[in-house]
């Protein structure tokens, strides 16, 4: 299927978008949509005694005012209208709740830290929610191996607080660790800020533990960094976003924690520099650079009106955020500040700060890592997360910008220079329908013809569903639907969302 095929495909496809404005109370998703509910059961008074019994009544939340913070996602942009979350603590109470509500012909929605930003985590109607909170132990740190094994609702953060001490680092760091949970990382093959220096979770993750949907528990809790031994099946369930199985356990290879680590806020006069500095920064930093982020003048902007964030070296067209980690701290620093003297020098960049304390660091990184939090803020945010060959990086920007003119009210774009990933972002003063068809069914295209992925790094979840039959080919969308079949026939986990 070509672009402008693939453009009439997803805008004929999209028959409502959600109607609210960002800040407020989202409206019932079932509503704004205007889709059907499945042929699932509804909860019924036997169904309620059966959890009670399992969990005991603490652990089975009906209470409506308890319900409403897993009924809303963190970007405010979803609304279920689930009456019921479950909190099991172990692998055999999932197992037991998968199984009883496979034989019930009762929906379910898996819940992470509930931070996704394309709607994955929240129900659409009445499905049980499995909340993941309480399954939150560390059951083993290798030290000698780096490997760690934990049950999958433990917090980011926590996780990495947890290796520190023994001088490790999760090879995973994003802007909501303090609220998303590692089997929601893996469930989301989330990428963050490190990746360009760790790599993908296919490839940190080494074993799983999941509960299939009739409640039977497959075991790939392995811990080798190499087994060749069949088929990787625990690559099936990273980034399947809930509608496979339940992830009960995951065991990630961590990395050394390095001990020194410096940060440098760069301003740049265009994008032109901004691909020079990164090619020298990975020429010459190699092996200690650790993330490169990119920001355009309109994401600061925004950052100042809604984030309580500012350049901490005045205006410029680009921003980069370059961190390197290593092992030796001298060294480390000579590497850096050589680098960024030669940048400056062959005047790449403009003017820039660099952080070497906690305290400082951290306040560099808020520039970057608030923004999201304007989203909740502002009027109306189109959040778009996108893929990209470098080259066409800010000319997505760049085009969807002049297309719109005084449409809306700012575009813009940050994200993960390091590894092509593009947040695009549309904002417009109040929500309108018809500009968010426009601003969709332009971004679609242009993202295809410029060679790049509607889903970097978010997923589908339930607003980007209708994607999935039109960018991949029918071959590998019917061997999708094929493998949901044989693990999920009864289609009880996470309907409506992944599969459009
Ligand atoms: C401020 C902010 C910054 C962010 N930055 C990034 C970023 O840099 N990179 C990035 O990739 N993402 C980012 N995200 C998005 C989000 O944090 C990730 O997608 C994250 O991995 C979701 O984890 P979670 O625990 O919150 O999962 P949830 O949001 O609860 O769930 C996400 C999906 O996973 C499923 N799921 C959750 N737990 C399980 C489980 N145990 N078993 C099976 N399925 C499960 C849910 O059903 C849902 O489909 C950001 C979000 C915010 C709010």
């Amino acid at each position: 299927m070509n672009s402008r095929n693939i453009f009439k495909y997803v805008f004929s496809n999209i028959k409502s978008v959600h109607a609210r404005s960002f800040g407020s109370k989202p409206d019932f998703t079932k509503n704004t949509f205007n889709i059907e509910r499945g042929f699932y059961n509804y909860l019924q008074e036997p169904h309620l005694k059966y959890f009670q019994q399992l969990l005991g009544e603490q652990r089975v939340v009906t209470d409506l005012s308890d319900l409403e913070k897993y009924n809303v996602d963190w970007f405010l942009q979803m609304r279920g209208s689930s009456g019921i979350v479950l909190k099991p603590k172990t692998t055999e109470e999932v197992s037991k709740i998968l199984e009883f509500c496979n034989t019930n012909k009762l929906a379910v929605c898996p819940q992470g830290g509930n931070t996704s930003v394309c709607g994955g985590s929240i129900p659409i109607f009445d499905e049980v929610i499995v909340s993941m909170e309480l399954m939150n132990q560390i059951i083993n740190i290798d030290e000698n191996s780096g490997a760690i094994t934990c049950q999958a609702g433990v917090v980011l953060e926590t996780l990495d607080n947890a290796v520190a001490d023994k001088n490790l680092i999760v090879p995973l760091d994003l802007g909501a660790k303090g609220s998303c949970q590692i089997g929601g990382n893996v469930a989301t093959n989330a990428g963050g800020i490190r990746l360009l220096r760790y790599g993908s979770l296919h490839g940190s993750i080494l074993g799983l533990e999941i509960v299939k949907a009739n409640g039977s528990v497959l075991n790939l809790l392995k811990s080798l960094r190499k087994d060749n031994s069949g088929f990787h099946l625990k690559n099936l369930f990273i980034g399947s976003e809930g509608t496979l199985g339940i992830i009960t356990k995951v065991v990630v290879q961590c990395a050394p924690r390095p001990k020194s680590r410096l940060v440098s806020f760069l301003g740049l006069q265009n994008y032109d520099k901004v691909l020079k500095t990164f090619k020298k920064a990975r020429s010459e930093l190699a092996e200690i650079l650790s993330a490169v982020e990119v920001m355009d003048d309109k994401t600061i902007q925004f950052g100042q009106e809604f984030c309580n964030v500012t350049s901490p070296i005045g205006d410029y067209p680009y921003y980069l955020l370059i961190e390197v980690a290593g092992s030796n701290e001298e060294h480390d620093n000579d590497k850096f500040h050589s680098f960024l003297d030669s940048a400056l020098k062959e005047n790449f960049v403009l003017n820039g700060t660099i952080a070497a304390e906690p305290q400082k660091i951290q306040s560099i990184w808020a520039v970057r890592e608030k923004i999201p939090e304007g989203f909740r803020k502002c009027g109306w945010a189109g959040m778009y997360d996108f893929s990209l060959p470098l080259k066409n990086f800010f000319t997505m920007v760049e085009d969807t910008e002049s297309f719109l003119k005084k449409r809306v009210e700012s575009v813009f774009g940050f994200g993960h220079l390091g590894d092509g990933n593009l947040h695009l972002n549309v904002i417009t003063k109040h929500y309108d329908e018809r500009v968010k068809k426009i601003v969709d069914g332009f971004v679609t295209k242009r993202v295809l013809e410029l060679g790049g992925s509607v889903s970097a790094e978010h997923g589908l979840g339930f607003l980007k569903s209708r994607y999935l039959p039109v960018v991949n080919s029918p071959e590998s969308f019917h061997l999708m639907k094929d493998l949901k079949k044989l693990l999920d026939p009864n289609r009880i986990l996470n309907p409506y969302k992944l599969f459009p």
